[in-house]
């Protein structure tokens, strides 16, 4: 993933934050406070406004400011914990496929660092975690960079998919208890956008 990808991966990601923007707030309608899509959409867009007026130097500087945005523009726990995925992301990010995967799997350490999710809690990590495994177990059998986000964007769907019938641990979804039960989660939605959004930048 040279600069060009990763902007690409950027600019992708935020297109579908655009266009999902609605569907998110209602999946958080429904187990939280129906904000999730402003506060992506919000925070994607100031992202791009960011690379347009100041396009970073090289890869980690892209992490980097686009960390530094979230950080600075999204309101609610989604910011800090998407601003920490790419912030962390920054130091590891190189040029082919292992090093963007590696890259990946410190932005959701960085993640769980910060909110303490495990699997079976209801958040973007349920969506991460599996799209990150199904990522180096395709690079390992030497599947090419292509083809193993396409296998992680299936599996970060599946996982939030499987977020439907969690009881939220984690978040304002957690206050519901029980009768979180029967929503998907709208962090893990977004979550599978990323990924989906890195297997078109690659594609393309
Ligand atoms: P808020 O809950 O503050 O309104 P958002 O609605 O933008 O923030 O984001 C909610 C999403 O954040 C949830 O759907 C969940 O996926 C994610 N989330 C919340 N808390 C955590 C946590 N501790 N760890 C990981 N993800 C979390
Ligand atoms: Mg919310």
């Amino acid at each position: 993933m040279d600069l060009d990808r990763l902007t690409a991966w950027i600019r992708e990601y935020a297109r579908l934050i655009a266009e999902n923007a609605q569907y998110l707030s209602d999946l958080d309608a429904a187990i939280g406070d129906a904000d999730h899509g402003i506060n992506m959409d919000r925070g994607m867009t100031a992202v791009v406004a960011a690379l347009d007026e100041a396009p970073p130097a090289d890869a980690a500087a892209l992490c980097k400011q686009v960390g530094m945005t979230l950080v600075k523009s999204v309101g609610g726990a989604s910011g800090p914990l998407y601003g920490t995925f790419f912030l962390r992301m920054a130091p590891a990010i190189g040029s082919d496929g292992a090093a963007f995967a590696a890259a990946l799997r410190a932005g959701v350490d960085g993640v769980v660092q910060r909110g303490r999710a495990e699997a079976g809690d209801k958040t973007m990590f349920d969506a991460l975690a599996p799209a990150l495994d199904a990522l180096d177990a395709a690079l390992a059998s030497g599947t090419d960079l292509t083809g193993a986000l396409a296998e992680a964007t299936t599996a970060a769907e599946k996982g939030r998919d499987a977020t439907e019938s969690m009881v939220a641990r984690k978040g304002r979804a957690s206050y519901l208890g029980q009768r979180s039960v029967g929503h998907i989660d709208p962090g893990a939605t977004s979550a599978a956008l990323l990924i989906g959004a890195a297997a078109t930048a690659v594609r393309t």
